[in-house]
């Protein structure tokens, strides 16, 4: 194992273009449920007796945007009552010594924001919880806190509209300028791409790895089981990312002190 961390820490110190996609299982680290997408906080219905991708999507957000706010706030409430972890900060830190280092992630909770990773090098494929806006004035609500204990769905101060999260329901689209920015910089191609607790078979998962093992880039894992991933990459480290990325770290800061 530690071989291996070696390995993965020399090949990221290498390299100039870097990207480390992550998925929930960085997020599970911190105590959030694992969820596929928005879903998979919860297996099968919800106590409506709807699948979960059903309440969670942008048709049920204009049909009945209490019910899907019911489990809006359930997630809101999770991801403000947990924190960023190690992982994250070990990420933002690589981030500081790499200038060419980005993160694509999967995740709504903003942790990497939280843990000092840089907006313009942070592609948040999936939106994010936070500010919410009003569906029919635009108008800006940074109070998703105070919002979580009134009735809901959360209204707009300024014309009484329904609030929303930035962030990407079922049905919806992925946001353009995050697939824009995303599609500009794989063209510009990367020298390592790291996925860190993810499974999803996304093609804007998979791509990146796929593209960057084509162009005889090197490519690498950190997850506590065996994903699809696993035997395309070069290297896989089973583990949690809390654990393995402060150790990546700390290959990469001791070897730059040898230097
Ligand atoms: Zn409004």
């Amino acid at each position: 194992m530690n071989q291996a961390i070696e390995r993965v820490a020399r090949a990221l110190q290498r390299a100039e273009r870097i990207l480390i996609i992550t998925g929930a299982g960085l997020s599970a680290d911190s105590g959030l449920p694992t969820y596929r997408g928005l879903g998979g906080l919860y297996n099968g219905k919800t106590a409506e007796g709807l699948p979960i991708e059903e309440a969670l999507s942008g048709p049920m957000l204009r049909r009945d945007p209490a019910l899907c706010w019911k489990y809006l706030a359930e997630l809101g409430k999770a991801c403000l009552s947990a924190q960023p972890n190690a992982g994250h900060q070990a990420i933002a830190d690589l981030q500081r010594i790499k200038p060419a280092c980005w993160v694509l992630t999967q995740n709504i909770d903003s942790y990497h924001r939280r843990a000092g990773s840089p907006a313009e090098r942070l592609i948040e494929i999936h939106g994010e919880l936070e500010p919410l806006y009003c569906q029919s004035c635009g108008a800006q609500s940074d109070e998703l806190t105070a919002h979580l204990q009134r009735p809901l769905p959360p209204k707009c101060a300024r014309c009484g509209g329904v609030l929303r999260p930035p962030v990407v329901l079922f049905e919806e689209m992925l946001p353009e300028q995050a697939i824009d920015q995303l599609y500009a910089e794989l063209r510009k191609g990367f020298d390592v791409v790291l996925s860190v607790g993810t499974t999803a078979s996304f093609p804007y998962i998979v791509e990146p790895l796929l593209r960057t093992r084509a162009a005889g880039g090197f490519t690498a894992e950190i997850n506590p089981s065996r994903t699809e991933f696993s035997q395309a990459v070069d290297v896989h480290l089973q583990g949690r990312a809390l654990d393995i990325l402060p150790q990546l770290l700390g290959h990469i800061r001791g070897d730059k002190s040898l230097q």
